[in-house]
């Protein structure tokens, strides 16, 4: 059973959106009721798109598809024409659940709509299906191309979830303040689903603000889901802010994901606040990958140990697994595990693919420290620059750059170059006057090594983002 509280708990907390909310009674029998609905008319193959608004209905709706027994596919309520064609052909989903009143646009009018009303009641079905079939199709971010629908199952959800109740100590009595989209695995099946699993409660600020966040933690909230630009601005609004700082102080847990969290940004909310942010390392194909513990060091610039039943490795250029834990040697992260993805939905060649001998390649690089923590130093495709012989991880001179006073944001990307074979460029949104490229330069090479030096310098009013905040290299064109 997915939500054991479901039953055993009726009258705890388990939903607050803005001023509504829903105990795990009310859902049971809110998103039981829908669940038969969605059952009758889900199709063949089943599967129900999830109008994906931050909304009480889209957490319903998900609860729902799930005790159905139908996948669900979240869909970003702010796509684009493009997008949205690709997703409703790929996934031919049968119904589309929506909060009422939401407009939905006219690429899902082939699609049957249906309210998530909360006024109607019934027992949940009584079976679910098995651990083996599909829980979700989830579209992944789309930085490194066009996204994919990745089919994942429902056995995907329970040992993710099972694995960070044991590496984060989890509990019913934990509150999360959340305030990310619900249309990606961060969102929806963490942010959501991981307390309900957990028996705990959920509350959705709507608009993430440090204010906001602060006032739910100082109201009983014990923990925080986050993007490293969320904790941008909680670096910078508690800096000056004592009362703020105190807010997060008293948090159980902050957990940042999704993206490189900068050291830079790590070390000012310490200074602050005393809290060292728990990083984790995750993607839509294999759930959660690794994770620094509750209980464990948490060492900046690094997203800690393989979690419970996932195995890790590190592979060259060639696939041959990489046994020295140096902290340098840079290789390819590749895992296995009971949390991996099934399929690309529709794409046997990528799926194909994507597999090296059983292990899922993750597209990520990373290097190990010697006890076995992973320091992610980015993607292949855009964060590995190959510069005079060297393989240069962007990540590690994105962190030295924004040590300089005068750089807000930085992107490291390489471009073609006749004598280094790519050159290191530097995309700086500054903070005021910008400083020379020079003088990065300098700073860069001091702090690093000289061939990590920046060749150029360009300058930009902000980086272009994806909606959980990644910067998307591809967009960054000289
Ligand atoms: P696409 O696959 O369509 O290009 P995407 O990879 O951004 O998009 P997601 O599955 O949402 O889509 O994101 C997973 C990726 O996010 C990981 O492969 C990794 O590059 C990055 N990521 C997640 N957590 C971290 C982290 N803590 N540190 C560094 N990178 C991270
Ligand atoms: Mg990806």
């Amino acid at each position: 059973m997915l939500f054991p509280a479901l039953h055993t708990t009726p009258d705890a907390p388990a939903l607050r959106f803005g001023d509504r909310a829903l105990t795990y009674g009310a859902l049971a029998r809110t998103a039981g009721a829908l669940a038969h609905r969605i059952r009758a008319g889900a199709g063949d193959p089943p599967r129900v798109a999830v109008w994906a608004t931050p909304s009480l209905e889209t957490a319903v709706a998900t609860v729902a598809a799930l005790l159905a027994g139908v996948p669900a596919v979240p869909i970003n309520p702010k796509i684009g024409e493009r997008e949205l064609a690709h997703i409703v052909t790929d996934s031919a989903p049968a119904l589309v659940l929506a909060e009422p009143g939401a407009v939905l646009p006219s690429g899902l009018a082939s699609v049957t709509r249906v309210d998530v009303t909360l006024d109607e009641q019934a027992d949940p079905p009584a079976d679910e299906p098995d651990e083996q079939a599909p829980a979700f199709v989830v579209y992944t971010s789309g930085t490194t191309g066009a996204p994919k629908g990745v089919v994942l199952p429902r056995r995907a959800v329970v040992s993710t979830l099972d694995a960070l109740e044991e590496a984060w100590q989890w509990t019913g009595d934990d509150v999360l303040v959340h305030g990310l989209p619900l249309f990606h695995v961060h969102g929806l099946i963490l942010g959501i689903l991981g307390p309900l699993r957990r028996g705990g409660s959920v509350r959705h600020v709507g608009r993430f603000s440090s204010a906001a966040v602060a006032r739910e933690l100082t109201d009983g909230a014990t923990m925080m889901f986050g993007v490293p630009t969320m904790y941008h601005r909680i670096a910078n609004d508690v800096a000056g802010d004592p009362q703020l700082a105190a807010a997060f102080a008293g948090a159980r847990l902050l957990v940042s994901g999704s993206a490189a969290l900068p050291v830079h940004d790590h070390d000012r909310i310490t200074a602050a606040t005393g809290q060292r942010v728990v990083e984790r390392y995750g993607m839509t194909e294999t759930l959660m990958n690794t994770s620094v513990r509750a209980d464990g060091e948490r060492r900046p610039g690094t997203v800690g140990l393989p979690l419970r039943g996932v195995e890790l490795r590190l592979v060259d250029d060639h696939g041959t697994p990489i046994e020295t834990l140096d902290g340098e040697t840079v290789g390819e992260i590749e895992v296995r595990g009971p949390n991996l993805f099934t399929e690309y939905l529709n794409r046997p060649d990528a799926t194909a693919e994507a597999f090296h001998d059983g292990w899922f390649r993750t597209g990520d690089m990373a290097v190990r420290d010697p006890d076995g923590y992973v320091r992610i130093v980015g993607r292949k495709a855009t964060d590995l620059i190959k510069s005079g012989g060297y393989r240069i991880g962007a990540g590690e001179i994105e962190n030295a750059l924004l040590e300089h006073p005068g750089v807000a944001e930085v992107a490291v990307t390489g471009e073609p170059d006749p004598d280094l074979g790519e050159r290191i460029v530097a995309w700086i949104v500054p903070n005021s006057a910008p400083p020379s490229a020079e003088e990065l330069g300098d700073h860069v090479a001091r702090l690093l090594t000289p061939h990590k030096r920046p060749r150029v310098v360009r300058y930009l009013d902000a980086l272009p983002r994806n909606d959980m905040g990644k910067v998307m290299k591809r967009a960054l064109d000289g």
